[in-house]
Formats: structure tokens, C-alpha cells, sequence
């Protein structure tokens, strides 16, 4: 039996998760607070730090941390990249290495889309699929890939960016740089563009009240999103699709558009076959995942 605990770094709010891993993983505690960007960078990573010291300082017996953020990493290095949506310049900080520093034990780095997916397919929607993709809808696109039971991180850990595959070669530009990815076209306020409504939330409320544009908003967003998961599921043959994120909470009216596109465009399997579902995590997969991953290493 051993402890791990993961933390999932928002621009809005930090989520710990502390596991138990005997032969399955279990939930320990959980906790969560609004994150401290008003120094930026410094002031996110000194919570961080705090937060950690105090869960080692509650809980006996943690052997490693894991730390999910969104963005781009460098998860061998342990080292950020590139963080648009939390305040701060993260060029360069050495997140893992200050972590191990504070709790004196073993700390590892890790996208926040990736750990999610790492949480769904060992905890939630995903559990017994040797293949999964999971996905995240939000303020962006995030995804992961699981192929033979094991998250693939591929080339400098890069692997599973689902948002950012090209689907409209000159669509809307995309916060990458590129014209018409899955991201442009699906995230959370392009979602409520679609629908005519200010947020997401009120694009869900309307679309259920039988509001003819917002249920053709989620329809056409949720055909882009199918068309993504149709070409992953071409390319690798995932048998499982699992959603997650604040968007998630659309529930059938992005799923069914997903599972409709999926049985138009894919010929090369059964695709009645590939499950597609709401991850059954909540807020807490990121922290979950985070801890999962640092306990995989
Ligand atoms: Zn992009």
C-alpha cells in the first residue's frame, strides 16, 4: 500500500487529491481553494508549496507528488513552458524540482488534460478499456491518449493534444497559432458563440428549453468534436471516448452529435463498439490523475 498526492492548478481554483494504492487505487481526501495569482507566477507556485507542506504535515505516510497544470511542459524536466491561462510568466519554472524540494520526496509534472485521462481510465469511465481517449472541454481542447493500458506520452511529452488537430483548413485562428483546429471550433466560448448565448452554462439552459439556434450550436460543435474523435479512432483504434471538463456537463447534446459523426465517417471498425461517455470523476480527476501519474513513477 502506498500514498500519493496530486494537486490540479487552475487559473481559478487549486484541487488536491490524496490516493491509497493497494492493487486498485482509492480516494483518500480531497481539498480545494481559490488559486493566488496576484503575484503571479511566484504567488501560484508559494500556494503550491504551502498546500503540499500542509497535506504531508496532516497525512502520514506520502510518498511522491504529482502536479497537473494546463498548458505546455516540459514533464521530464518538470519544468513549465507556456501557461496562457494563469497569470504569471511560466517560461521556465522548475515547478517538480521546488515540489521535491518542500516535501523532500519524489515530484513529477504533468498536462492537466493527460492527467485526467490517466484518472478516468484507472477510477472512472474508462476503468478496464486497454485503449481510451479522454477529452476535456473547457476555456480549451485538451485530450490523452491511453493505448495498451498505459497513458502514451510521445515525443517530448506532447502526445494527445486532441484540440489542436487541424479540422477546417482555414477556420477561425487558434490560440496556437493555427487556422481552424478542434479548439477554434469547440471551446467554451466558441461553444457559446455557436449557441447565441454569453457562457456555456446559459447555451446548455437554452438548448434543453428547445431554443432552435443553441441546439444547433451544440450540434455543430459537437459534429466538430465527432470528427476529431473519428480520425483518432481511425488512427489508433481507441475503444473508449471519455469526456470531461465544465462543457461536459452538456451531457447528450454534444454526445449524441459525437456518436452520430463517429458511425458516419468511420469504415474501419465497428464503431457501435467504441463507448462514448461523461467522465464520472467530477472536479476532482486532475488531483486524481496528478496523484496517479506520481505514483506510476
Ligand atoms: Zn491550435
Amino acid at each position: 500500500m502506498s500514498r500519493h498526492l496530486g494537486l490540479d492548478v487552475g487559473g481559478t481554483n487549486l484541487k488536491w487529491a490524496v490516493i491509497e494504492r493497494d492493487t486498485e487505487p482509492r480516494l483518500l481526501k480531497t481539498g480545494i481553494l481559490a488559486t493566488e495569482t496576484r503575484a503571479g507566477e511566484r504567488s501560484v507556485v508559494r500556494q503550491l508549496l504551502d498546500v503540499a507542506r500542509d497535506v504531508f504535515a496532516d497525512t502520514e505516510g506520502i510518498e511522491s507528488v504529482g502536479v497537473g497544470m494546463p498548458g505546455v511542459l516540459d514533464p521530464s524536466a518538470g519544468v513549465t513552458r507556456f501557461i496562457p491561462n494563469i497569470p504569471g510568466v511560466w517560461d521556465g519554472v522548475r515547478v517538480a524540482g521546488e515540489m521535491a524540494d518542500a516535501v523532500g520526496s519524489p515530484s513529477h509534472l504533468i498536462n492537466d488534460a493527460r492527467a485526467f485521462t490517466l484518472a478516468e481510465h484507472g477510477m472512472g469511465a474508462g476503468r478496464g478499456a486497454t485503449s481510451m481517449l479522454g477529452v476535456t472541454l473547457g476555456t480549451g481542447v485538451g485530450g490523452g491518449l491511453i493505448l495498451n493500458r498505459h497513458l502514451f506520452f510521445g515525443h517530448e511529452g506532447t502526445a494527445g493534444e486532441f484540440g489542436h488537430q487541424t479540422i477546417l483548413p482555414d477556420g477561425p485562428r487558434c490560440n496556437c497559432g493555427n487556422h481552424g483546429c478542434l479548439e477554434a471550433l469547440a471551446r467554451a466560448d466558441a461553444i457559446a458563440e455557436a449557441c447565441g448565448q454569453p457562457g456555456v452554462e446559459e447555451a446548455i439552459a437554452a438548448a434543453r428549453a428547445g431554443d432552435a439556434r443553441a441546439l444547433r450550436g451544440f450540434h455543430d460543435c459537437g459534429r466538430y468534436l465527432g470528427i476529431g474523435a473519428s480520425n483518432i479512432v481511425v488512427l489508433v483504434g481507441v475503444e473508449r471516448i471519455v469526456i470531461g471538463g465544465g462543457i461536459a456537463a452538456a451531457g447528450e447534446l454534444l454526445l449524441r452529435p459525437i456518436r452520430e459523426e463517429l458511425q458516419r465517417r468511420v469504415r474501419v471498425t465497428d464503431v457501435t463498439r467504441v463507448k462514448v461517455a461523461c467522465g464520472e470523476l467530477g472536479i476532482w480527476a486532475g488531483a486524481i490523475g496528478a496523484a496517479l501519474h506520481a505514483s506510476n513513477n
